[in-house]
């Protein structure tokens, strides 16, 4: 009875997971989603515990309370800035998990009778590989993220035919093991050199693409638990698993597509040194704006759009980029936010960043939806973007953001653009949108500026 109870939980848990991603699809129904996928997650792990009955309760008992705690007071403490690295983090120890759970099945040599030698080698092997290159990438991307490497591309002398020469001794390894499956020490080396192989695929990948790794490790880190879950021979297990690593590489697809870019050259060429654009334009002034021209702009507009970007981030004003709307909107002046696929530096930064500030999704707009409506718009206000609005992605060939899709700021009648100064975005090209005549600057943090802004609005 209670093993039927439980595979019926299970089934039910296996399709609120794929609800709850469904949910997690748009950002009104996100929290739900992911409360729904973390519930069947826990009941999930009841009844596995329910049917399986350990001998010893209490170490389990004692890893998932450490656990837990130290995942809520992670996810509490951590900033919105910092969330790719924690990110990378969790993906790790799922990797390792993954290792650890295939270390302890191969040490019960009595699945070998019953599962057939093979099919147990192979998917334990496979488990362990990719867990353990998700573990030491993720790590690396950790550490290149928080800056306590260097965040740059790190290349050691032949680095290539060594990683090369490493996966054909991974990839060879499994013919060792399914001719000496008690061999635990080959599993051992396996799992190390794994390890070597992960860290030497994410050093030369420079930091700021670090947020497109890390969700491919996500999905890495899914495959690896897919695997583990042939080896514990755990339907749940494995639809997780494949669900965490489809959707980890179509999020991969969809920002290697955001930024124009193929996968191969995010994970095997460092950025911009694909294309010889050197960035060098003639030198033309910024005109400045002051916050009362601003505010007697805006004043005077029936149509504004925010284009929101990493500097937001930065300087953490989505409260008083809310304040600007609301201020706007009191004078009946119709305010839509322009979000780019890859604005900020993490998939749905500027979603979350908005919602923190209790923005209305109903006035936040993709850049299929919103990019005809520039136009029409009195005024673009850009708050510390701008590769996600330079012009020449549409025309300069040379440039490394050539054919990446912009946000059309440089089409509404005037551009307002708050940054400190003349800094350039991720991609270290530089932005003719800042020196177009229909363009002015106000210099500064972005909260401060907006908070003058806001001021000088109300004073009207
Ligand atoms: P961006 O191109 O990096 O530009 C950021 C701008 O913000 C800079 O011009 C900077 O100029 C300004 N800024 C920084 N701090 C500021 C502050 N405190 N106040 C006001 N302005 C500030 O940003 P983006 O337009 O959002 O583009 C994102 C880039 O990251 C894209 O190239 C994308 O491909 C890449 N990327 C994104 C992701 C992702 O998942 N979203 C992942 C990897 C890479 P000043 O220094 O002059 O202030």
């Amino acid at each position: 009875m209670t093993i039927f109870l439980s595979q019926m939980v299970f089934l039910i848990t296996a399709l609120a997971f794929v609800y709850g991603l469904k949910l997690m699809a748009f950002p009104k129904t996100a929290r739900l989603g992911n409360f729904i996928g973390a519930f069947a997650m826990g009941l999930a792990v009841f009844f596995t515990l329910l049917i399986e009955k350990p001998t010893n309760l209490w170490p389990i008992m004692a890893t998932m309370a450490f656990g837990s705690i130290a995942g809520v007071l992670g996810a509490q403490k951590v900033k919105m800035t910092s969330m790719p690295q924690f990110v990378a983090l969790l993906n790790g120890f799922g990797g390792i998990a993954s290792v650890f759970v295939s270390f302890a099945e191969i040490q019960k040599f009595s699945y070998l009778s019953i599962i057939g030698p093979v099919f147990f080698i192979v998917s334990s092997w496979f488990s362990i590989v990719v867990g353990a290159i998700t573990f030491s990438g993720s790590l690396i991307a950790y550490l290149k993220l928080e800056e306590l490497i260097e965040t740059k591309p790190l290349f050691i002398n032949g680095q290539r035919v060594l990683s090369f020469f490493i996966l054909l001794i991974s990839l060879f390894s499994v013919i060792y093991l399914i001719n000496n499956p008690d061999d635990f020490t080959g599993f051992l080396i396996t799992a190390l050199i794994a390890v070597i192989l992960g860290v030497l695929l994410v050093l030369p990948i420079g930091g700021a693409d670090m947020p497109v790794v890390i969700s491919l490790l996500n999905s890495y880190s899914g495959i690896a638990a897919m695997a583990a879950g042939f080896v514990v021979k755990s339907n749940l297990l494995i639809i997780a698993g494949s669900l965490v690593g489809a959707s980890g590489i179509i999020l991969t697809k969809l920002m290697c597509q955001a930024m124009n870019r193929s996968l191969m050259n995010v994970v095997f060429g460092a950025f911009g040194k694909s294309k010889s654009f050197q960035g060098l334009m003639e030198e033309k002034p910024m005109r400045e704006f002051l916050p009362i021209d601003v505010a007697l702009l805006l004043a005077n507009a029936q149509r504004v759009i925010i284009v929101p970007g990493y500097g937001l981030a930065v300087s953490q004003a989505q409260r008083n980029l809310r304040d600007l709307g609301d201020e706007l909107k009191k004078k009946n002046i119709k305010v839509s936010y322009a979000i780019h696929p890859v604005a900020g530096r993490m998939p749905g930064h500027m979603n979350v960043l908005l919602a923190e500030a209790d923005i209305s999704y109903d006035e936040l707009f993709d850049l299929d939806l919103i990019n005809n409506e520039f136009e029409n718009a009195d005024v673009a206000i850009v708050v510390g973007a701008n590769d996600v609005v330079n012009p020449e992605s549409r025309t300069n060939k040379n440039s490394p953001l050539y054919g990446m899709p912009i946000l059309n700021a440089d089409k509404a009648k005037t551009v307002v653009v708050l940054k400190r100064g003349k800094g350039k975005g991720f991609s270290q090209v530089e932005n003719p949108l800042f020196t177009l005549e229909n363009t002015g600057v106000v210099f500064g943090d972005a909260k401060s500026s907006l908070g003058k802004i806001v001021q000088e609005l109300k004073a009207i």
